[in-house]
């Protein structure tokens, strides 16, 4: 039978796997697909506690998740599962985030932002745009008009330990703790939005700021956490919030032997960050009351996310099928391995 501190876990935090299809890149070299996700239509059966089996080429290496996707699994679908029921959160007076964890080239922007592979830029497809949406729908059922809350959006990177506002022309800011311990990130743009559409022109407007500027934009964009939020207010106070975080490659491997000093640090920064996610994720479902949210930017940005009664979290950890990849997709489904 489960505990009590199982089901607050259980309630409070959502794990889930992603796998994306093989690459045109891994296809030409005759890459191996070696993640299997047992039962077909595994979202459609909706049992929870699926596995990822690497057994055909590794032994005993079997996952367990709340849920697992496999490639043929679309965004839509993938959204319903995991930040869906996140969005009713923000309606009750909570805090909700839903992270996107895995190796650069696994799906963690296309799942977050969307797809972004041809010519067409199409946000409308991500999870951002979809929980969005759904916040707009939520808003016209009658027990919700009458509180009469405005939506606001912000959008913002943290590289290297640094706050960027992807709304305001990357402009530095600094984030500071008052005597109430609370997080203020000083002069972030918090835009107001009415519908979806205006929600899709703040996320082109971020990730072209995003990407801009970069000689190689996917080497940058990898390596900082993009944080994306859906706030929801009451006569200007915070009613609900819910961050929407695209992370930074987990693959540090060739970060630490590098000649660049820079690129060290930054790598140092990246495993810090992810390390600091994982407790304080680990901390709110065991309804601990220190969370070490101070260890990183990350968690110090998200620390009124990470306490209180009515906060969830999901975390979608996204992995590529490749035999060329299992290092690193063994170190993430290690990482999200149901909070073990
Ligand atoms: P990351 O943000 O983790 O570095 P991306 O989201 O940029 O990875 O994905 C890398 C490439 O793989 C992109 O071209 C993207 O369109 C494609 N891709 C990722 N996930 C999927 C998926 N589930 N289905 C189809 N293509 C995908
Ligand atoms: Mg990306």
């Amino acid at each position: 039978p489960l505990s009590t501190t199982d089901l607050i876990e259980e309630h409070r935090i959502c794990v889930c796997v992603r796998k994306r299809p093989l690459n045109k890149k891994e296809l030409t070299i005759r890459d191996l697909d070696v993640i299997t996700i047992p039962s077909k239509d595994v979202v459609m059966v909706h049992e929870p506690k699926q596995k990822v089996d690497l057994t055909r080429y590794l032994e005993n290496q079997t996952f367990r998740f709340d849920y697992a996707f496999d490639d043929s699994t679309t965004n839509e679908m993938v959204y319903r599962f995991t930040a869906r029921p996140l969005v009713e959160t923000i309606f009750e007076r909570g805090m909700a985030t839903c992270f996107a964890y895995g190796q650069t080239g696994s799906g963690k922007t296309h799942t977050m932002g969307g797809d972004f592979s041809g010519k067409n830029q199409d946000c409308s497809k991500g999870i951002y745009a979809l929980a969005s949406r759904d916040v707009f729908v939520m808003l016209k059922k009658p027990c919700h008009k009458k509180l009469d809350l405005q939506v606001y959006a912000t959008f913002f990177e943290i590289y290297s330990g640094k706050v960027f506002d992807l709304l305001n022309g990357k402009a530095k800011l600094r984030v500071l703790e008052d005597g109430k311990q609370q997080v203020q990130v000083v002069g972030l743009h918090e835009r107001d939005v009415k519908c979806t559409e205006d929600v899709l022109k703040l996320i082109e407007v971020g990730n072209s700021c995003r990407t801009s500027g970069q000689t190689s934009a996917n080497a940058h964009s990898s390596r900082s956490h993009a944080v994306f939020q859906i706030i929801l207010r009451r006569k200007g106070k915070m009613h609900g919030k819910f961050s929407l975080i695209d992370l930074a490659g987990n693959e540090r491997g060739a970060d630490t032997s590098s000649a660049d000093r820079q690129t060290r640090l930054e790598g140092a920064e990246i495993n810090k960050s992810l390390l600091a996610l994982k407790e304080c994720i680990r901390a709110l479902g065991r309804n601990k009351p220190h969370t070490p949210f101070r260890a990183s930017k990350l968690t110090q940005v998200l620390r009124d996310s990470f306490i209180g009664e009515n906060s969830r979290t999901c975390m979608i950890a996204t992995i590529s099928p490749g035999m060329t990849s299992c290092e690193n997709t063994l170190n993430t489904l290690r990482y999200a391995n149901r909070w073990a």
